[in-house]
């Protein structure tokens, strides 16, 4: 059997810390819930020592406790300083999963800290902070080598097992400027393996249009090296500048490139025809349009005209296609509503409300339970500023408390 790869989604976090978009923390929600539908292994849902995120964590760790998700692991990310962890704990006692980042490189320690911090000084910042979070209730850690790959390949392996021995699980090479290409990463990767022994994320952006490729290179690089590979990923590629690994175009190339499948196995929890609705919500919550080339769910990704390929495709679909619209979770029409609809929502009444949720097949106790839900929908419409979906509704009817929380942000 050959090693499977696991996902932790960073869209919650590297996604949504890229300039010029954003999401409310209704719509983070929803996406940990989809990513738990569809399997991923972790979510990295935020800043745990940003005050607008706290809310939106703690209520998303009792949607844990309540049994809202089925096995996703949700992460918080910090710097890898004591004053971090402690200010992160203090927020949000209950948070089990922590990555602490702190940069590796020559350029970025000369650059960012001038002077005042040496090599030495951040080794041992980050053992203090894994030591700490340990302490305070950390089941796993993750030790963040930012700028990894512009990182000295004996200083990040030092970096690797001076955070394995402080009680790190694992060590992200971050490939922060997306400067890596596939056969040095791949090298790289597996000599950091070998000598640490330490289970190895990749962490890769796209600024030369290789985030997938380069984390698959070096995902192979840690599983020849004997030890487990987790590739961070995000929603249809939104992060910094131009973007991450694409979540649904690294399944797929697991799952249907020529090579990669025999030697690497895709985590089997992971749910690939889950790819539609987690892309098309991503893509609504984001206000941001699916490219129309996009692996998979974009327009085109099963569209055929010319004459040679329409032919092709129309006598043999595997002519002209590697996988089907099913495998992601296409090829059922969608409804459109093109007469009269009644919505729900910041300006909505307790008839309009009723009907919505009826159509739902969500039904109230009495008059004053429908009346205090009607008050949370109409403000978690003003939190998201986009008319709710169905499912949207269905959480805020399910857990009300909690996303009474999640909409009230300010603490
Ligand atoms: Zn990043």
């Amino acid at each position: 059997m050959n090693a499977a790869i696991y996902f932790i989604d960073v869209t919650n976090r590297d996604g949504v810390q890229t300039s010029r978009i954003l999401l409310p923390k209704l719509a983070k929600t929803m996406i940990n819930l989809y990513l738990d539908e569809m399997g991923v292994f972790q979510s990295e849902i935020g800043f745990p020592t940003l005050k607008h995120e706290v809310n939106y964590i703690n209520a998303n760790l009792e949607l844990e406790k309540a049994g809202a998700f089925r096995r996703i692991r949700l992460e918080g990310w910090c710097r890898a300083i004591v004053e971090d962890v402690e200010h992160t704990f203090r927020n949000c006692p209950d948070i089990r999963h922590l990555n602490l980042s702190v940069s590796t490189s020559d350029i970025m320690i000369a650059g960012k800290y001038q002077g005042k911090k040496t090599w030495d000084d951040i080794l041992s910042s980050m053992c203090n902070a894994v030591r700490l979070a340990r302490e305070l209730g950390a089941e796993t850690i993750g030790i963040n080598a930012e700028d990894g790959s512009r990182t000295d390949t004996a200083r990040l392996i030092e970096f690797a097992e001076a955070g394995r021995e402080a009680g790190a699980d694992r060590i992200r090479y971050c490939d922060t400027l997306g400067a890596d290409d596939p056969i040095t990463i791949y090298e790289r990767i597996r000599e950091l393996g070998r000598a640490a022994q330490i289970p190895i994320e990749m962490h890769c952006h796209n600024d030369l249009g290789m985030a997938e490729a380069v984390s698959l290179a070096g995902a192979q690089g840690a599983i020849e090296s004997g030890v487990d590979c987790y590739v961070n990923t995000t929603i249809n590629g939104y992060g910094e500048r131009c973007g991450n690994c694409d979540l649904v175009s690294t399944i797929l190339a697991l799952r249907f490139s020529q090579g990669l499948k025999r030697k690497m196995q895709c985590d089997d929890h992971i749910d690939l025809a889950k790819s539609w609705k987690i892309a098309k919500y991503a893509s609504y919550a984001f206000g941001l349009p699916i490219p129309i080339n996009q692996p998979g769910v974009g327009a085109n990704a099963f569209a055929h005209e010319s004459g040679i390929h329409a032919d092709g495709a129309l006598k043999d679909r595997r002519n002209y296609e590697l996988y089907d619209p099913e495998d992601v979770g296409r090829g059922e029409p969608e409804l459109i509503e093109t007469g009269r609809v009644i919505t729900t929502g910041e300006y909505g009444g307790i008839k309009g409300f009723r009907h919505v949720y009826d159509r739902l097949g969500i039904h109230f106790h009495d008059d004053k339970e429908a009346r205090s839900i009607l008050d949370l929908v109409q403000y978690a419409n003003l939190h998201t500023q986009k008319p709710l979906t169905d499912d949207e509704l269905r959480l805020i009817a399910s857990y009300p408390e909690i996303v009474r929380k999640i909409i009230a942000v300010h603490t």
